[in-house]
C-alpha cells in the first residue's frame, strides 16, 4: 500500500482518480491545484504523484519541475494525467522530469501497472517506513 498524490483540478476526474487508486489498494491525497500539490508532497511526502497536466494557474508540468528540482522531493515518482493525447504533449512531460504519462480518460488496468512499476523501481531505495528493513539480517 502506497500514499499517492492526486493533483486535479476537474471533480469528476478526482472522484474517478481516488475510486482507482482506492480499489488499487492505496491511500489517496488529494490538491485541486499545483499549489497545494506542491505543499503536501513537501510535507506530506507521498510514495507517488499522479500529476494532471491541465491545471489552473500553474500547469502539472511546471509544477514537476519543482518538484524534480527539489532534493526534498525530487525522489517521488510523477505520473502526469493528461486528456490530450499528443506526442508533443509526451515529450513535454518527459522533459518537465515526469516518469511516466498516461492520456485521460484513465483505464484502471493502465493506471494500476504504471502506479506498481513507478512504485517497485523506488522500493529499492528503502522508503522510510518500517518494514522494508525489518525484513532481512542487517
Ligand atoms: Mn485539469
Amino acid at each position: 500500500m502506497a500514499r499517492i498524490l492526486i493533483v486535479e483540478d476537474n471533480a469528476a476526474n478526482m472522484k474517478l482518480t481516488v475510486l482507482l487508486v482506492t480499489n488499487a489498494g492505496h491511500t489517496p491525497m488529494c490538491a485541486i491545484d499545483a499549489e497545494t500539490g506542491l505543499m503536501l508532497a513537501r510535507s506530506d511526502h507521498p510514495d507517488l504523484i499522479l500529476m494532471d497536466v491541465q491545471l489552473p494557474g500553474m500547469d502539472g508540468l511546471a509544477a514537476t519541475e519543482l518538484l524534480k528540482s527539489d532534493p526534498t522531493t525530487a525522489s517521488i515518482p510523477v505520473i502526469a494525467l493528461t486528456a490530450m493525447a499528443m506526442k508533443d504533449d509526451e515529450k513535454k512531460s518527459q522533459r518537465a522530469g515526469c516518469d511516466a504519462y498516461i492520456a485521460k480518460p484513465l483505464r484502471y488496468r493502465e493506471l494500476h501497472q504504471a502506479i506498481d512499476e513507478l512504485l517497485a523501481a523506488t522500493g529499492e531505495h528503502a522508503p522510510s517506513t518500517t518494514s522494508a528493513s525489518d525484513t532481512g539480517p542487517q
